[in-house]
């Protein structure tokens, strides 16, 4: 197993890590509902993408239809 030679002091590792933030998401405002969604991504309230419904909404649906 491979065994660091040095030890990494804490500037060294603080200087690694500077560029290990997070960076926050940038939402964009649905044109469709006004829900906030992620850029270039289906809008996950309405299933709207580029003013078109890519994904059916699932309101009127019943899961206990087959349970009778
Ligand atoms: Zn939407």
């Amino acid at each position: 197993m491979a065994v660091p030679q040095n030890r990494v002091t804490r500037s060294k590792r603080n200087m690694r890590r500077a560029h290990d933030s997070l960076v926050a998401a940038n939402p964009a405002e649905c044109p469709n509902c006004g829900e906030l969604k992620r850029p270039h991504h289906v809008c996950s309230a309405c299933g709207h993408y580029d003013s078109r419904e890519i994904v059916a909404s699932v309101v009127d649906a019943s899961l206990d239809d087959d349970a009778a």
